[in-house]
């Protein structure tokens, strides 16, 4: 089978995961699992040269894994993906010419399935999910970054069996099915209500404003970095990267303030929200 990997408006984080993936990594997959035709960081082949591999796939069947959000504001301008003949190509016409041909279209990561950073308050970017703009199912795997297991796995279940069992979300339950909470290698001082009062403290983070018990993934059981640990095991709260709507429902990564005059005429800053 084909694939093709596209990177959007994003950090690149999500290759760069998958590159770093073990047991399987990245070279079983391109040398087992998949013929990789196009890649924007990886390809050797540069400019329409590398158009031509990708735009030679469309009568065939392919599979399409996106990473990035869509920005959409003037019409897509925000973000060129290529120059074919003299014209600018952005994201949000690519994403729509291949994504209506695939046979499985991925969401990697937070920003290709809802948003994620890309669109955090304030996008000027005007970024979306892929879904958004597609009429058809996406695959969703959310997270920042996307676990190479998550990817490989769904990808080996398309490949073998066809589509994994989704929730209402579009993610792949086999992965999602379960909340960081209910496995934390912690939970047993949550139940006794023992919290820590400071990163470092082998107690419970939940007081800390761990979002494990709203997360739903398999990191405490996974592991990251050929899985020798995990934030909670190294000593950081969960901060819900993996679940919809991160980071702004989680914690904003920007907050504002605004300048406001006390009872004594002295200019103070109020956080907006408050
Ligand atoms: S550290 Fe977080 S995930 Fe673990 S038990 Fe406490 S609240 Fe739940």
């Amino acid at each position: 089978m084909k694939m093709v990997w596209l990177e959007l408006n994003g950090c690149s984080g999500n290759i760069i995961s998958l590159l770093d993936g073990a047991d399987p990594g990245f070279d079983y997959m391109i040398s087992e699992m998949v013929e990789l035709v196009y890649e924007h960081s990886l390809m050797s082949a540069e400019g329409e040269e590398a158009l031509e591999h990708l735009f030679a796939l469309m009568d065939q069947e392919f599979i399409l894994a996106v990473e990035g959000a869509v920005p959409l504001k003037n019409g897509g301008r925000y973000q060129i993906v290529g120059n074919w003949q003299g014209r600018s190509i952005t994201a949000l016409e690519m994403i729509q010419l291949l994504g209506e041909r695939a046979r499985y279209v991925i969401a990697v990561g937070a920003c290709a399935s809802h948003g994620g950073v890309s669109a955090g308050r304030p996008n000027p970017s005007e970024s979306v999910g892929i879904q958004s703009v597609l009429q058809r199912r996406v695959i969703q795997l959310p997270g920042c970054p996307c676990h190479p297991d998550w990817f490989l796995g769904t990808l080996a279940h398309l490949i073998y069996f066809g589509e994994p069992q989704l929730d209402e979300e579009g993610r792949p339950v086999f992965i999602y099915g379960t909340s960081i909470h209910r496995r934390c290698e912690r939970r047993s001082y949550f139940d006794q209500g023992i919290f820590a009062t400071q990163l470092g403290e082998p107690t419970c983070m939940f007081m800390l404003g761990c979002r494990g018990p709203m997360t739903t993934t398999d990191c405490p059981i996974r592991k990251w970095n050929e899985r020798i640990n995990w934030p909670v095991q190294a000593n950081t709260n969960c901060i819900g990267c993996a679940q919809f709507g991160f980071p702004d429902v989680m914690e904003p990564f920007v907050r504002y303030f605004t300048l406001e005059t006390d009872r004594e005429g002295e200019l103070v800053e109020v956080l907006e929200d408050e």
